[in-house]
């Protein structure tokens, strides 16, 4: 362990967590008799905590986010010397960093071209309802004001974007929610909703519905995740994207799509919509930004879209009237930048094309030992187990048992996830998404931790 601070400090510090911090995600009823884990230090895929307990974290900091990796001190010193010189201008003025960074986005985007930044993936999905919105007062007389959203997608913890909740135990007892926000079913076929063979077209085709019902002049967006995350990991079958994209151009809906978790090289594309061939009209990015090294999000969109926000100079209803206080900061597209440097640098997407392959095919031949294991899937490093108590009812394994096993491998030194607790009945998928530097040994031991929790918690 390479911790510096001294024991006493780390003993305070724990005490003065459970004193005075709200954690995240947290029942805090269990920290009334222990102490809650409290991180001290990382390096590369390694953390240890305050009592000098070391793990191998499978997760990228808790939520798919640190994609490079702990420790990265070049970021450090790029941040730092950004600091000294500029740290932060906001509201109708540029910064050195933003700008080079943008053009750095845009690059690996084709047809996307202009940069909104904010801080937090919430932030940056909201600046697409309220673009969508405005576009709807100013262009449509008010109409295609509505934005769909999908089952099982998380698109952000605000009320607006919990209103695109399609995990319901996410937004259950937040609402009132406002109107204008229009669920369409999952894609998902080892859940199926369809007997069909060609489920991904019959899965749009439930869009298509949906629009058809609401009115196609009403609807102005439609919100997904291009594999989603927190809702199961999910990737679409084959042919779902394409027709989702017809189906946008025929009724002259724009397509957003919610980068937040896949950005950034997570699927082993800078983009996870870059596997499918489509144009999106908007694009949000977060976590793998700056690898949380800074906080900075990013809402990138077409020029088309952005000259529908400048047809009337002298109109201050004409332009998008909105800020965000610290996407001001230089700190995160300095971050940004030397984060996109050192996955391009260290060839990172291929390291998580072979890794993630490795990492499928372990947990592949794991479900030939572990009948709990009813699917796996995933892409590039962002992979799902779901568990299920029978394999051909597909009932799922029972959110306890799901969790014993999670706290099995964090015994073993080894930090997995599970789907949070927001899908009722249905969070039984364990979730991988290591850094993007992930070794084959790394790969193994998260895998042969999956083997021995399941062996000990089912035996
Ligand atoms: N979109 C997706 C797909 C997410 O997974 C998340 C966060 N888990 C968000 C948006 C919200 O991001 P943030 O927590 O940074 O607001």
């Amino acid at each position: 362990m390479i911790m510096t601070a001294t024991s006493n400090y780390l003993t305070h510090a724990v005490a003065a967590d459970r004193a005075h911090v709200w954690h995240h995600l947290s029942q805090h009823k269990p920290y009334e008799n222990t102490d809650p884990r409290v991180f001290v230090e990382g390096k590369g895929l390694k953390l240890w905590d305050a009592k000098g307990n070391e793990y191998l974290d499978a997760v990228s900091g808790g939520v798919w986010t640190v994609n490079v990796g702990y420790g990265r001190e070049s970021i450090a010193n790029v941040v730092r010397d950004q600091l000294i010189k500029l740290n932060y201008y906001a509201g109708a003025a540029g910064n050195v960093p933003g700008a080079m960074f943008a053009e750095r986005l845009i690059e690996k985007m084709p047809g996307l071209s202009r940069v909104y930044y904010s801080n937090s993936g919430s932030e940056a999905n909201e600046k697409v309802y309220k673009m969508v919105r405005q576009i709807a007062h100013r262009h449509h007389g008010g109409k295609k004001w509505k934005i769909l959203f999908r089952e099982r997608d998380y698109h952000g913890t605000t009320i607006a974007t919990l209103a695109t909740s399609g995990q319901p135990q996410r937004a259950d007892h937040y609402g009132p929610y406002p109107d204008g926000f229009v669920i369409v079913p999952h894609c998902l076929e080892y859940r199926k909703q369809w007997n069909v063979e060609n489920y991904g077209e019959r899965a749009a085709d439930a869009i298509e519905d949906v629009i058809l019902r609401e009115g196609p002049e009403s609807v102005g967006c439609l919100v997904l995740e291009p594999i989603t995350a927190g809702g199961g990991v999910i990737v679409p079958p084959p042919g779902y994207w394409e027709r989702v994209q017809d189906i946008c151009r025929k009724y002259d809906i724009l397509l957003h799509i919610d980068e937040v978790v896949c950005g950034l090289g997570r699927t082993g594309t800078w983009f996870g919509y870059q596997h499918y061939g489509i144009q999106p009209d908007f694009v949000t990015m977060a976590k793998g930004v700056a690898s949380g090294y800074a906080a900075i999000s990013c809402t990138v969109t077409t020029e088309r879209v952005f000259d529908l926000f400048k047809d009337a100079p002298d109109d201050v209803m004409s332009y998008f009237r909105d800020i965000s206080t610290f996407g001001g900061c230089t700190s995160g597209p300095a971050a940004a930048l030397e984060n996109m440097r050192i996955i391009e640098d260290e060839n990172l997407l291929d390291n998580t094309v072979e890794m993630g392959e490795r990492c499928l095919s372990n947990l592949r031949s794991l479900m030939e030992k572990h009948a709990v294991i009813g699917d796996v899937r995933g892409k590039g490093l962002f992979l799902g187990a779901e568990l299920v108590s029978d394999r051909a009812t597909k009932e799922p394994l029972g959110e306890k048992i799901v969790q014993a096993v999670v706290a099995r491998c964090l015994s073993q030194g080894v930090i997995i996830g599970a789907t949070n607790r927001s899908l009722h009945g249905l969070n039984n998928t364990l979730c991988l998404s290591p850094a993007l530097i992930a070794s084959a040994d790394d790969i193994d031991r998260i895998t042969s931790a999956i083997d021995s929790a399941l062996a000990h918690v089912l035996s």
